[in-house]
């Protein structure tokens, strides 16, 4: 007999459509290269299944954060592949790194120092990206303490200057004002490093006017299926569909009370099914009593507190066995983007497929013939 799994949940990871959504982006920035970022395992969906896909779509260039990811990561991928760390490293985790053939982002002149320092003492040059904070405040070297590095002989003898980055703090905003602002700082600063490849947009950059794409795109959500930006119009091929399993159905007559504290009080008779997934599995508790499954064409509201391993929906909409224990609701489908259900749970599509963690029980759909025909 087919149980279907062993989890309360399935999810399943389009990898064609990943490496559609690829696709689309390198068409748009295109002479630019598009680089992925795979950080926090692809987002939740699979660090070297997707970094596979994406190979054979074509993309030569990943980022991860940190080099614990880079250094599962790494063997996974061809050796002329370059793996960035965009976190930079901590101090001592130099040598590691450099062995590993991984490449850092140097964020501050510290970093800069250490990781000149392996070279010399290596006797060789090793590759390196310097990050800039053109304006978003998080990592990065200020632009006055970049133009020192830009004419010391010492710094370019030991360190291989391979991309000059930045990042959008409002990228997802595309008529907001920083986005102009940070360009500006972003071309005065890569303007020290001639010839340099330039790196400044991610997935909302991608679908802001040219100058923005530079030579280098990092890519993360939008190849994952979330919307670029918030302009309403999704143009990314869905990538991920979770599905929960129904362990139960129960009818509760009009006053009854379902689920943790009582949140939830049922104004009429209700058939109400407990779905086998819950906050351990990346559903937040602020679903409760606001968001919805899918059956059927019908929407099914989220009623009561979502628990770590369950959530209550409402099944009445439906005619009776329309739905059976065993049956199977969907999260997020066709009916119910990724965007959809983290808006409903007062978060971004971010945040929902990072947090899908490893309860579920997963299925790759590979990319067809037809999706890789890029690599080629
Ligand atoms: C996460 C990250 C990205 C990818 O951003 P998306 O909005 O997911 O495309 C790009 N660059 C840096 C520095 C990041 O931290």
């Amino acid at each position: 007999m087919d149980i279907g799994g062993l989890s309360g949940g399935r999810l399943r990871i389009d990898l064609g459509a990943i490496a559609a959504n690829y696709r689309l982006i390198a068409e748009r920035v295109a002479p630019a290269e598009v680089g992925a970022v795979v950080k926090a395992n692809a987002y939740g969906l699979g660090a070297i299944k997707v970094a596979q896909a994406l190979c054979d779509a074509g993309c030569r260039l990943f980022f991860v954060a940190h080099l614990g990811e880079a250094l599962a990561l790494r063997p996974a991928l061809r050796a002329e592949f370059r793996l960035v760390v965009l976190n930079g490293l901590p101090p001592g985790a130099e040598a590691l790194c450099a062995e590993a053939a991984i490449t850092p982002v140097l964020n501050s002149p510290e970093q800069v120092h250490r990781w000149a320092e392996v070279a010399q003492k290596a006797g060789t040059r090793l590759p390196a990206v310097l990050q800039l904070d053109s304006g978003m405040g998080r990592l990065g070297i200020a632009i006055e303490d970049l133009a020192p590095l830009a004419g010391n002989a010492q710094f370019h003898s030991a360190i291989e200057l391979v991309m000059v980055m930045s990042h959008l703090a409002c990228a997802d905003t595309p008529e907001h004002p920083a986005n102009a602002a940070q360009l500006a700082c972003f071309q005065t600063a890569a303007a020290l490093f001639p010839g340099i490849p330039r790196a400044l947009a991610n997935s909302g950059g991608a679908f802001l006017p040219a100058d923005f794409h530079a030579d280098i795109v990092r890519a993360g959500i939008a190849l994952y299926g979330g919307a670029p930006n918030q302009s309403g119009l999704n143009p990314m091929r869905p990538v991920v569909d979770l599905e929960a399993r129904v362990i139960q159905i129960r009818t509760i007559v009009a006053g009854g009370a379902v689920g943790y504290g009582h949140s939830h009080y049922c104004e009429r008779e209700s058939r109400i099914a407990t779905i086998g997934v819950g906050y351990a599995d990346g559903l937040p508790r602020s679903l409760g009593n606001r968001g919805a499954a899918w059956h059927a064409g019908a929407r099914l509201p989220i009623v009561g507190r979502v628990s770590m391993d369950s959530i209550t929906i409402d099944v009445t909409a439906l005619p009776p066995g329309g739905i059976e224990v065993g049956g199977w609701v969907e999260l997020i489908g066709p009916h119910q983007s990724v965007d959809s259900l983290a808006d409903d749970a007062g978060t971004i599509s971010y945040e929902m497929l990072a947090g899908l963690g490893a309860r579920y029980d997963r299925a790759y759909l590979p990319a067809s013939v037809r999706d890789r025909a890029v690599a080629a």
